[in-house]
């Protein structure tokens, strides 16, 4: 027996919905947390880090793999392609009652040729009969060589365990990048605008596709009241978007607004009061400048 101690970097990718924040949740025991903001290292999408026994993970959430045309879309499709080139095991998400989904099947081919170790993780299948799963196994395992192929249910935890110990075997010897106490170390700020974005997307029912930004403008804490104070600002494109935003009589954004705070108080373990609004910023996605100014 080996007992050197193991590490490695893991991106999550598949299509949006697929359950890859679930899992990532699941696999962090919901327990995210998030440490003061300090310089980012090259790795800088690094969403959370899972401590095993004798080995540490450290997980890159990405943001899904869209074909698109604008400036916005691209640099995020790039930084998705980024992480991919700096992981160690690439973790591709499938939701098992999508089986002929065209962005999976993309997804697959664009990473045919890569030379790290990629895991098919089957997901959902706490919504399927067992007899549904065999084929697609044997589907997939020819399409591709997997180093395994892991159904579970993120939602559940079942098959997360093994999962883990899929992802285990392809560690190598590596340093204990990060402390045990550390879970996260993107800035505060990043996770704020990436949960109210990934509420704005389902809520609006994707009306709104990843063109509305959102800049945190302010973080107040109030340790006594054991209360975290944000506020925060969706940019849109149009008039018609920030209509959409806002909702009749305000509905939309209230409805936003609270999913994103039941979100930030698991993350932050603490109690969450959110205000956020809506500004017009013409074109902005097709804008390079705007968009480094808001930090994509
Ligand atoms: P992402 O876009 O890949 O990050 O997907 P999410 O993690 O946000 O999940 C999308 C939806 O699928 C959410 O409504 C989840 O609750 C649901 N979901 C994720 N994993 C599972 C699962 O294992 N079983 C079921 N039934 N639903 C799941
Ligand atoms: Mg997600």
């Amino acid at each position: 027996m080996n007992d050197e101690f193991k590490s490695g970097f893991a991106a999550i990718i598949g299509p949006p919905n697929a359950g890859k924040s679930t899992l990532l949740n699941k696999i962090l025991g919901e327990k995210l947390a998030i440490v003061s903001p300090k310089p980012q290292t090259t790795r800088n999408r690094i969403l959370g880090v899972y401590h095993g026994d004798k080995y540490q993970i450290a997980f890159l959430d990405t943001p899904g793999i869209h074909r698109t045309k604008t400036v916005l879309h691209k640099s995020m499709v790039t930084s998705a392609m980024e992480a991919v080139s700096e992981v160690d095991i690439l973790l591709i998400v499938m939701d098992i009652t999508h089986t002929h989904d065209e962005d999976f099947d993309n997804i697959l081919r664009q990473y045919k040729n890569i030379n790290i170790p990629v895991i098919l993780v089957i997901n959902k299948i706490d919504k399927i009969t067992p007899e549904k799963l065999l084929p697609v196994i044997d589907h997939y395992s020819k399409e591709f060589t997997f180093k395994a192929i892991v159904p579970i249910s993120a939602l559940t935890g079942n098959g997360v365990d093994g999962l883990l110990s899929e992802i285990e075997k392809e560690l190598e010897p590596g340093p204990e990048y990060y402390p045990r106490e550390m879970i996260t170390d993107q800035p505060e700020d990043f996770v704020i605008a990436e949960i109210i974005r990934e509420k704005i997307y389902y809520k609006t029912k994707r009306e709104i596709p990843y063109s509305a930004a959102v800049t945190v403008l302010d973080i107040k804490e109030n340790p006594q009241k054991n209360l975290l104070s944000i506020s925060a600002r969706i940019h849109v494109e149009s008039e018609s978007q920030k209509g959409i935003i806002i909702g009749k009589g305000g509905k939309m954004i209230r409805e936003i607004g609270k999913a994103a705070r039941i979100d930030l108080e698991k993350v932050f373990g603490i109690h969450v009061f959110l205000e956020l609004q809506a500004k017009v910023e013409k074109n902005w996605t097709r804008n390079t400048k705007s968009l480094r100014k808001l930090g994509y």
